[in-house]
């Protein structure tokens, strides 16, 4: 029994068995009606039910977040070094290693708070959506928005936003494994089931979280957030995972590989210098805890997430949205990119241009969406009533449509399918408004349009009360139901040459086709199934609609061909459309097109030869795309695969590189990808590419600049002591360069924008390597020219007499100015940075500078700072000479690149 209340004091909806409950019981007990909620009832819900929303896993805190930067091996010994050092009396060193420390910490905490924001922020781009009836009309809201009583429509690749209680429902298979665990759909009907009925045979329900594979439904909202059952069991669906990738790992295990090996070589330096070349245990101690400090990278992995998360935000900006974040580091090394053609390649904005009957073509006029235009025959301008076959066509093309035509301020918009919008307008056109026919011919029922079966199909009743079977879609399918077809003088036999003939012709000039039928009956078993579509119909014509390529995808097209990368396309739609609007893209010219069809009858090792040579797959279905992604890969193809529809997930997942379309893609869809484009474009996959390899680089770019920075000074110390020079730096001035320049300088890097000419490389091998040859010979040249320039300053000075601490001061400078001007040069790897846009591009760069400079000018003239650190003032002819040090690492570094340059290039030259 039912409790009556009023909206105010009305139960908490979870307490019910929604299952066991009729329609009219749900809506009594959520005060709720069939044409929605109103306005004001969803204020009042939502403050009562809070927002349909999970609550996310506890983060960690902040106290502890910081906290967990302490646990680093490095800062153990760091610390470690500090308590020794304040047992032995030497403050300063105790006191700069403290300082060294906190300064990785903060560092640290602050990059890895930068990179969380900026995965949330991509969190919430994902919000899931919800299509609900509220005041009677049909709108898209943000899922969280929804409370109970809210009537919801659902179709096919919708994850299900809340639980709903199913009012009607149309051939509905839903896939509840995220409750049930149970992966095969379950079909959904709206009978009630008794109370006690496990969750799996609740056919009445839908269920948050579940994934609709198949058909369509209209459902309550009988609970949300947290009220759900998959708030009960509290599981959160997948989401954006943490932060991290393969190429980050293997940074990672690389960090820890160098950072055994350094403690190895400070162990061996201390063991030299005692022994051997008699420094005190307390001195040498100082060194090599200082040495390591400054060598083993700390800020690596924290830099690479830094610059990855940059990445992906910069990808965000421009409509990519990146999911599976090592997607990023694939895009490098795409080879291949197959996408869809309607609403990617093309802009979605169709209009019907042409209207082919028996005997009459008719060109429709006027542009947009804006219902105005006449009809002609021949440039004459005809009234369409005259026609018969023509007015019964732009009729059935009106009623067999799911769309919306609506005028707001003077603009005309489409709800709903592109291809059905224009058949509105084209149907405003000749005065049939979508209004007047409901009431004149009302539907009854309908079977929905899906990519699988390319056809939709209405059952209405007209003025006489008779029944009317309308359908539409792909002519080849329309085709095989008509047995008939109507001119102006009446219904004659089909003649499938005459549609066949026209039909070509008409895609060949890149024209979208449909058919457009109708039979006068009425379902056999009084609801539309496919049996009532299967043959009897008359057709009555072909429409043309114009979708015309998008400029930005043609210019991405050649960008992409300009990078390597094969572009192709794999359409659902008409060979001859395929062929006509590839070669407008310049996709497959000359080339022959094939179809999915002839992909079905191709075994794996020819489909893999095809799959390489054709550039247009037309009539193709999800499970080709499947296919042609397998068969690419086996290629060894890198693919990047666009789909939208519920069916294309598993191609999605196969794919290197799964992209989703954000605004007609399904949830299913969605979340089988790997990035999501928030605009649909083609254009924007090409921007993902150039960045994804942008990314690659700068984190290329980091390490190559971080390891010889490092290892220079290291070097410099090293070198020293083992030919018993005088040591150019003291313990705490090594902590200070590594304070002053670690994790500052080199984060500039991760802003560093594309490369002129990134997409006129080649896609990167994928498995490359990152420390290559070329790596390991740049990271030794630049640190033996940076330990030239230091230790030779040093030196020369000595040798002219300069007392030690003004060397070492002017040494201390050599290397931090040379580690600026060296910061310079690595925001190329080859390319000459001796030009306007190589020094100044990069602001991050001139403000990384420019934030070390005060404070190497306060180490060596401020007072305090020469208490602490021995240094000494220099003159502008000293300070002149430590320019100079850094002058020879920046000449020396572009020098290298004109020669490796030089070289590739007479190498190109000779191999061409
Ligand atoms: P792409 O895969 O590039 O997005 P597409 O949008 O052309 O291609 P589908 O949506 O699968 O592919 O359409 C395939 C065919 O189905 C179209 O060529 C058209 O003839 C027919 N069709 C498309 N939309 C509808 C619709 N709403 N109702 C009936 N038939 C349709």
């Amino acid at each position: 029994m039912i409790k009556r209340s009023t909206d105010h004091n009305m139960d908490p909806p979870q307490s019910m068995n929604w299952h066991s409950l009729t329609h009219a019981e749900v809506r009594q007990a959520l005060h709720a009606e069939m044409d929605g909620l109103t306005d004001a009832e969803v204020k009042q819900r939502i403050v009562r039910y809070g927002p349909n929303r999970l609550t996310p896993p506890k983060r960690r805190g902040t106290l502890l977040r910081l906290l967990m930067q302490f646990h680093n091996i490095l800062l153990y010994v760091m610390l470690g070094a500090a308590v020794i050092t304040a047992f032995l009396g030497h403050w300063v060193d105790t006191g700069v290693l403290l300082v060294a420390v906190v300064i990785n910490v903060v560092i640290g905490f602050i990059q890895e708070g930068k990179a969380e924001a900026a995965l949330d922020a991509i969190r919430a781009m994902l919000s899931p959506h919800a299509t609900v009836i509220r005041n009677g009309s049909r709108r898209e809201i943000e899922a969280a928005e929804l409370v109970p009583g809210d009537i919801v429509a659902l179709a096919s690749g919708d994850r299900v936003p809340a639980d709903l209680r199913l009012i009607s429902v149309k051939e509905l298979r839903v896939e509840e494994a995220a409750l049930t665990g149970e992966s095969l759909p379950s079909e959904k009907s709206t009978e009630t089931v008794s109370a006690d009925a496990p969750l799996g045979d609740r056919y009445g329900m839908a269920y948050s979280g579940t994934l609709v594979v198949y058909g369509q439904a209209i459902g309550m909202v009988v609970a949300t957030g947290g009220t759900t059952e998959l708030g009960k069991i509290n599981q959160m669906l997948t989401g954006i995972q943490s932060l991290s990738t393969p190429l980050l790992r293997q940074i990672d295990r690389f960090g820890r590989v160098l950072a055994l090996a350094i403690i190895g070589m400070s162990a061996a330096t201390f063991v030299l210098g005692t022994l051997w070349r008699d420094h005190t245990p307390a001195e040498m101690f100082m060194m090599v805890v200082a040495l390591a400090a400054s060598a083993i990278p700390e800020g690596l992995p924290a830099i690479m997430t830094v610059t990855l998360a940059l990445g992906v935000q910069r990808m965000a900006r421009r409509n990519a949205i990146i999911r599976h974040l090592p997607a990023v580091e694939t895009l490098g090394s795409v080879t291949v990119i197959c996408s869809d053609k309607t609403g990617t390649l093309t802009r979605n904005e169709m209009t019907v241009q042409r209207i082919l009957c028996a005997g009459h073509v008719f060109d429709v006029g006027g542009t947009g969406y804006v219902p105005l235009g006449d009809f002609s025959i021949d440039g004459r301008i005809i009234d369409p009533d005259h026609y018969t076959a023509l007015s019964m066509a732009i009729r059935s093309g009106v009623l067999c449509n799911d769309a919306r035509l609506r005028e707001e301020d003077g603009m005309w918009r489409v709800e709903g399918d592109p291809t059905e919008g224009a058949l509105l307008v084209a149907g405003g056109k000749a005065g049939f408004s979508q209004h007047a026919g409901d009431t004149a011919w009302h539907r009854i029922d309908s079977i929905p349009f899906e990519s699988q079966h390319r056809f939709m199909a209405t059952h209405h009743r007209d003025g006489d009360g008779e029944s009317w079977i309308f359908v539409k879609g792909a002519p080849e399918r329309i085709l095989d139901m008509c047995s008939s077809q109507l001119n102006h003088t009446g219904e004659h036999p089909l003649d499938v040459d005459y549609w066949r003939r026209m039909a070509t012709d008409t895609a060949a000039q890149g024209l979208r086709l449909l058919a457009l039928a109708c039979k006068r009956a009425a379902p056999v078993d009084g609801q539309l199934a496919f049996s009532d579509v299967e043959g009897g119909y008359m057709l009555l014509a072909l429409v043309g609609i114009i979708d015309p390529p998008r400029e930005e995808a043609i210019h991405a097209v050649s960008e992409c061909h300009h990078a390597g990368i094969r572009v192709k396309m794999i359409t659902g739609d008409h060979a001859e459309t395929a062929r006509a609007i590839g070669a407008q893209l310049a996709i497959g010219v000359g080339k022959p097109t094939i179809t999915g069809a002839e992909i079905a009858m191709m075994d794996d090792a020819v489909l893999r030869r095809v799959a390489m040579e054709v550039d247009v797959f037309a009539r193709a279905s999800p499970e080709h795309k499947l296919r042609l992604v397998q068969a690419l890969q086996d290629d060894g193809q890198v693919v990047a695969m666009t789909g939208d529809g519920v069916n294309d997930a598993p191609a999605l997942k196969c794919a290197d590189v799964g992209v989703a379309m954000g605004m007609k893609g399904t949830e299913a869809a969605k979340e089988a990808a790997d990035m999501v484009l928030a605009d649909d474009n083609f254009a924007t996959i090409a921007t993902a590419v150039r960045e994804g390899r942008a990314v690659y680089d700068n984190l290329k770019k980091f390490i190559l600049f971080m390891l010889p920075t490092n290892g220079g000074e290291a070097m410099v110390v090293i070198v020293a002591i083992l030919f018993e020079l005088t040591l150019p730096l003291t313990p705490a001035q090594v902590l200070w360069i590594n304070m002053v320049t670690s994790s500052t300088l080199g984060l500039a890097l991760a802003f560093e924008p594309a490369e002129h000419g990134i997409m006129s490389r080649r896609p990167r091998p994928p498995g490359e390597a990152l420390l290559s040859g070329f790596f390991v010979w740049r990271v030794l040249m630049v640190s033996v020219l940076m330990m030239t320039g230091a230790l030779g300053l040093f030196l020369w000075e000595l040798s002219d007499g300069t007392s030690v601490n003004t060397a070492r001061t002017m040494a201390v400078n050599a290397v931090v100015v040379a580690e600026m001007f060296y910061l310079v040069n690595s925001r190329y790897i080859l390319a000459p940075v001796t030009n306007w846009e190589g020094v100044t591009g990069n602001r991050y760069v001139l403000l990384a500078i420019a934030a070390c400079l005060p404070l190497q000018i306060a180490y060596t003239h401020a007072p305090v700072m020469q208490g602490i650190f021995d240094s000494t003032s220099l003159s502008p002819l000293e300070w002149g000479r430590v320019l100079g040090a850094g002058l020879l690492v920046f000449c020396g570094a572009e020098l290298e690149k004109f020669v490796i340059r030089r070289t590739r290039l007479a190498s190109h030259l000779v191999s061409a």
